[in-house]
């Protein structure tokens, strides 16, 4: 077998640009190009004075527009990444217990956030085995309920819907690597949270979510419950100083800018649907390849849930993922690699909307082209 530095890719098979991560993922460089224009009258600036706000503001009303958001439905952001959010939730919108599904790595982080929660009960948890998506199911006493609409680890997308017959309870789904490649029922959740380093193509640091009267109302009444909050992690603080498109504390500036970016270059080409297509262009692209391949195979074996923008595919013995990603990497190709923790023989690839489907196309004759001379 060749030794993985000495397989050198075609120049005319490679991807315009090689860029696969599932997060932080590829951004367009005109979204760092527009940011360097304002590299002296926005970066450099106080976030309390208009030329900030009016980004924030720019970037809320983005959010709102790109995600359909219904009337009443309030755009909150805060600092700390979505894993930040899930800390603040078990402060602010968790009453006392919250149901989980627990599908891989990111969903199931949320539910050690609530176990350990000492003003919290244990919360219940629907597991469901890595690849599969758990139903979502009433369960007595619990008032919210929790679950990624894109688990990123396992590429498996979940349904958003409330659960039927529990119209009290607040839904908290974790949009991190689905918001703006996934479509969905913006009325059939409370809060829909993400970061935006991964589906949105910006970078990390920040949340933002979009909240319905319901999630605000919550907030409202544990925020004059007394129960202790930390400062940082207060959804009500956050939810007034967002009414006012700024932030509690600085943000990240850049990010601001760079999730604005993305969220205008979306909305000006034709809004989600259009996003999503491609991210579905780019999934029949790589699910296809691998479905009519003889030795690579979608690890998701129920296609209704298989993610259109986090792509998984198990390899068969005769070659090894890792190899094929080294190689990959040797050759410009990046993030390739499988969610370690998965443990499969698999290549793990981000095709939320910044990714060209084109080079999607590409990199399935750059994989035809490295299994053919590792098998020999
Ligand atoms: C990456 C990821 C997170 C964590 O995001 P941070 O910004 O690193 O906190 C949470 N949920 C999902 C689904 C993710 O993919």
């Amino acid at each position: 077998m060749p030794e993985p530095h000495t397989i050198t890719i075609p120049a005319d098979l490679l991807p315009s640009d090689g860029r696969f991560g599932s997060g932080p993922s590829k951004f367009r460089p005109e979204a760092a190009r527009a940011l360097a224009e304002r590299a002296v009258d926005y970066l450099g600036t106080s976030h309390r004075r208009a030329g900030v706000r009016r980004v924030v503001a720019e970037l809320r009303a983005g959010i709102a527009e790109l995600l359909g958001a219904p009337e009443g439905y309030e755009v909150v952001l805060g600092n700390g990444g979505a894993t930040a959010f899930w800390d603040a939730a078990s402060f602010g919108l968790i009453e006392r217990r919250s149901h989980h599904l627990s599908l891989g790595e990111f969903s199931s982080k949320f539910v050690a956030v609530t176990a350990a929660a000492p003003h919290l009960d244990d919360p219940s948890v629907r597991t469901g085995d890595f690849g599969t998506c758990p139903p979502l199911e009433a369960v007595d006493g619990a008032d919210a309920y929790c679950y990624p609409h894109n688990e990123t680890s396992t590429g498996v997308q979940v349904p958003v819907r409330r659960p039927a017959g529990d119209d009290a309870a607040v839904v908290l789904v974790d949009a991190t690597s689905a918001a703006g490649g996934l479509r969905f029922d913006p009325a059939a959740c409370d809060a829909y949270y993400f970061a935006p380093q991964k589906a949105l193509s910006s970078d990390g640091g920040l949340w933002i979510a979009v909240m319905s009267p319901a999630a605000v109302e919550r907030i409202e009444r544990l925020g004059a419950s007394g129960r202790w909050t930390p400062a940082f992690l207060d959804l009500k603080l956050a939810v007034d100083n967002s009414r006012k498109d700024q932030t509690y504390n600085t943000p990240a500036l850049a990010t601001v800018f760079l999730t604005a970016q993305q969220v205008g270059w979306i909305n000006g080409n034709g809004g989600l649907e259009w996003a999503a297509s491609r991210s579905d262009r780019s999934a029949a692209i790589l699910y296809g390849w691998a479905e009519a391949s003889a030795i690579a195979s979608p690890f998701v074996a129920d296609p209704a849930v298989r993610s259109p923008v986090v792509g998984t595919i198990d390899f068969d013995d005769r070659v090894d993922a890792d190899t094929i990603s080294a190689v990959l990497r040797a050759n410009g190709i990046v993030d390739t690699e499988g969610y370690r923790k998965l443990g499969r023989n698999q290549l793990r690839i981000g095709i939320f909307p910044a990714v060209d489907p084109a080079d999607v196309e590409a990199l399935t004759a750059c994989l035809d082209h490295i299994c053919e001379r590792l098998i020999g």
